[in-house]
């Protein structure tokens, strides 16, 4: 689906990612962790371009994302970015409107179906949360859990091939984030193609199918979770997952 093809990123002189190189199969789990400051984030923000990269190259079956990598176009930009959806760790909704009509706001905007058709369509989606009873709550009216299955409703109903997560629920109590990982769970179950920032080892385990160790701007580690967890390679993964587990 997706392939990222050494992804390289420096900020002035800090050089975040060496060329990290990652091919995306249509179904897949990818669970990215590593230490804090390794370039998880970046590396995600690389996939959509939120953040450009300064060196390597993404195509999307098998087909060059960008002419120029370098010198993305607007529509090489939205075309990417409508296939590659995102959940930060904070949630982003607009304050002033209603729950439905936050979800309904970003189909419009990104010129998807009539006025009717986004709402049915975001309705259908806070069902698919768990949350139609909050669709006309505003966000402040929610919890945090509340409020990122809202945001993931609403990056669900831009009908993405791929989602990429931030650490969705480092900011949510536990309790709550289980609310999420949940909803993460049954959209994995559905088929979803996801990558997941995640410190939670116990969900990578249980949902991943692959699992990537990101460490000093490379990946270290990679197989199934029961490799990587219970019979890591390197000495350096050995005691990453003993300060976190
Ligand atoms: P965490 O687990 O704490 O979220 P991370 O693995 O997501 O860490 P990144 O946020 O990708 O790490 O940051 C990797 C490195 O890139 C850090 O050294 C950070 O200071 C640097 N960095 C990230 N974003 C920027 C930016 N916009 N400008 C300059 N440096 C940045
Ligand atoms: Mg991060």
């Amino acid at each position: 689906l997706l392939d990222a093809e050494s992804i390289k990123k420096s900020f002035k002189d800090n050089e975040v990612l060496k060329g990290v190189t990652l091919k995306v199969h249509a179904g897949e789990v990818i669970a990215l962790i590593g230490p804090s400051g390794a370039g998880k984030s970046t590396f995600l923000r690389c996939l959509n371009y939120l953040e450009r990269p300064t060196g390597g190259a993404l195509s999307l079956d098998g087909q060059a994302a960008f002419v120029d990598p370098l010198k993305p176009s607007k529509t090489e930009l939205l075309k990417l970015r409508r296939r590659v959806g995102m959940v930060f760790q904070t949630f982003n909704l607009f304050p002033h409107l209603s729950v439905v009509k936050n979800i309904v706001l970003a189909q419009k905007l990104n010129g998807l179906r009539n006025a009717k058709e986004a709402e049915d369509y975001a309705l259908k989606l806070l069902g698919q949360v768990g949350l139609a009873d909050k669709a006309h709550a505003k966000p402040s009216e929610c919890s945090g859990g509340q409020q990122q299955r809202i945001a993931i409703a609403r990056a669900l109903s831009l009908d993405p091939e791929l989602m990429l997560f931030d650490e969705p629920t480092s900011a949510l109590d536990p309790e709550v984030g289980n609310d999420v990982l949940k909803v993460m769970r049954d959209l994995a179950d559905r088929g979803m193609t996801m990558i997941v920032v995640t410190h939670e080892m116990k969900f990578a385990e249980r949902v991943a199918d692959r699992v990537l160790l990101l460490d000093q701007g490379g990946i270290l580690e990679e197989g199934p979770p029961a490799q990587v967890f219970y019979n890591p390679t390197h000495e350096r993964t050995r005691t990453f997952l003993q300060a976190v587990l």
